[in-house]
C-alpha cells in the first residue's frame, strides 16, 4: 500500500461514487453488502454498517419501499430493451420479446435488488444525509 492509497482510503467518496460502490449513506466508507453482486452465495446485506454502525433497515419493513424502486427500474429496463429489440430486429414475433425480456429481468435482478436499496437510502429517504463526523473514525475504535 502506498501513501496515496492510504489517503484515498481515508477520505469518504463523493456521493455518486459512494452510491455506485454501495457504500453506507451515512459515512460513505462501510460496505452495505457483504458479498459481490453476482455470486452463487446470493446477496447478503449487512444489518449495521461495518464502519459507523448505522442500521441500514432504519425501521421494520423499511426495504419494502425498495420494491417500488425496483419495480420502476424494471419497467424502464423492459421498455428500453423492448424498443431496442424492435429497432435492431424489426421483429413482430412475441416470443422473441418474451425471451429477451425474461432474460434481461433475470440477469438484471441482482443489480435491481442492490441499487433499488442504494437509491432508496441515498436519494429517497428524507433526513438521511452524509455525516462527515461518522466518516472520521470507525465506531469501535
Ligand atoms: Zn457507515
Amino acid at each position: 500500500m502506498t501513501a496515496s492509497d492510504i489517503k484515498t482510503a481515508d477520505k469518504p467518496l463523493p456521493e455518486f461514487k459512494a452510491a455506485l460502490h454501495a457504500k453506507c449513506p451515512k459515512c460513505r466508507k462501510g460496505n452495505m453488502f457483504a458479498n459481490s453482486m453476482y455470486g452463487f452465495s446470493g446477496q447478503k446485506m449487512h444489518t449495521y454498517c461495518p464502519y459507523c454502525n448505522f442500521q441500514f433497515e432504519m425501521e421494520p419493513g423499511y426495504f419494502y419501499v425498495a420494491m417500488f424502486v425496483s419495480y420502476g427500474m424494471n419497467v424502464i429496463e423492459m421498455v428500453t430493451f423492448a424498443v431496442g429489440t424492435f429497432l435492431l430486429t424489426g421483429s413482430e414475433s412475441p416470443w422473441l420479446y418474451v425471451g429477451i425480456l425474461l432474460a434481461v429481468t433475470l440477469i438484471l435482478s441482482p443489480f435491481n435488488y442492490r441499487y433499488s436499496r442504494v437509491m432508496l437510502l441515498y436519494w429517497l429517504t428524507p433526513n438521511l444525509h452524509f455525516d462527515p463526523e461518522r466518516a472520521k473514525k470507525p465506531y469501535n475504535e
